[in-house]
């Protein structure tokens, strides 16, 4: 290169700056870091966002990165997209109330996942020793934190007199509510034992558990790393989002696989990889990830993540779908006619006797 050079942008790219000889023509960008999101700061926390604006091919999902501080909280809000989360660190304590009037609140740390439904009111207040911080997604790539609707919006944008009718109280009652929205702000520690916060609901708790503890349900392991699948099969109430919480250790990789139902969003936790995207028509990209970005791969497109760092690579898999599917090429390989498949690929067929006839996601 004779020309402006970015030797740490090329650092994080070589599979971009030297591409592999497989690769060849063109598909869209599949891949965003959080590190280059606007962060929308404030007191008590911040939040960051991949969405279709970041990434364009990511039509299906949007995600979100929030830290609450000890104390701080996202505010009771809505939104008409349902929203799916993973913490990441630290712990928070989780509210929200459904159409028939059942109440939920849940105490969530490290590896758990929350789910509210679409247009059900819910709040997130960080805990402490330090708060904490996770992943938002939500099944729609327009979606924005920035346009949800938010209880001091709401009050603030309606007539402060209609607003005491409704709530049956004198309208000086009402003197000190914000003027604008809140999004996260810093508040007092809520009382340490969740009993003792908890509102009693006469019709009683949420019909279905708007809180999976992904990471205490053991994984399937595979010899090069594990996978743990969270979908409608173990976490009911997740009907618009299926995940796997995939780890791939040094030197293995995510198989070679596609799925039939749905795009992929990926969300890297740890780690370093890289992914080949394989699109027909003779079209394959290679790109590279790490901890913080976020990855895209259109339904039916094969691939696979390979660990490329010292560490175990950690990533989630997103699908706006009630169920997590996947097609593996070795396991559809093994399973069929061998004098058939080695007659296409000009292979011994002894190695296909060898192939294993079950799935081996991570290899
Ligand atoms: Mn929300
Ligand atoms: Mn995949």
């Amino acid at each position: 290169m004779l020309g402006p050079r970015n030797p740490v942008r090329e650092q994080e790219n070589p599979d971009v700056l030297r591409p592999p000889s497989t690769d060849r023509g063109s598909l869209p960008n599949l891949r965003f870091s959080s590190a280059d999101s606007h962060v929308k700061m404030r007191e008590g926390g911040w939040s960051r966002e991949v969405t279709q604006r970041e990434l364009p091919i990511s039509t299906t999902m949007a995600g979100v990165n929030m830290r609450l501080k000890s104390g701080g909280v996202r505010e009771l809000h809505w939104h008409k997209q349902a929203e799916w989360a993973f913490m990441l660190a630290g712990n928070a304590r989780v509210t929200a109330v459904d159409n028939d009037g059942h109440n939920f609140i849940a105490d969530v740390g490290a590896g758990d996942l929350w789910y509210f439904p679409s247009g059900i009111p819910h709040s997130i207040q960080g805990l402490p020793g330090d708060g904490c911080e996770f992943l938002l997604a939500f099944p729609d790539g327009e979606f924005s934190e920035d346009s949800t609707f938010a209880i001091t919006d709401l009050f603030a944008h309606n007539d402060r007199n209609v607003l005491a009718k409704n709530l049956g109280v004198n309208v000086k009652a009402l003197d000190g509510i914000p003027k604008e929205e809140r999004f996260i702000f810093q508040a007092e520690l809520p009382p340490p034992r969740l009993e003792a916060d908890a509102v009693s609901d006469p019709l009683g708790a949420v019909p279905l558990d708007m809180v999976f503890r992904l990471t205490q349900q053991p994984p399937h392991q595979s010899s090069g790393g594990n996978v743990r699948i969270a979908d409608t099969r173990n976490f009911p109430i997740s009907t618009d989002v299926a995940a796997a919480l995939v780890e791939v250790n040094p030197g293995h990789m995510r198989e070679l696989h596609w799925h039939p139902n749905a795009d992929e969003w990926q969300y890297y936790i740890s780690g370093k990889g890289r992914m080949t995207v394989f699109a027909a028509e003779a079209r394959a990209r290679t790109f590279d990830y790490q901890a913080g970005d976020v990855g895209y791969v259109p339904m039916s497109m094969s691939h696979f993540i390979e660990n490329t760092g010292s560490e175990p690579l950690r990533l989630l898999e997103l699908f706006k779908s009630p169920r997590f599917m996947d097609v593996s090429l070795a396991q559809w390989m093994a399973l069929t006619p061998h004098e058939l498949v080695a007659a296409h690929l000009n292979i011994d067929r002894d190695i296909l006797n060898r192939l294993r006839k079950d799935k081996q996601p991570v290899v």
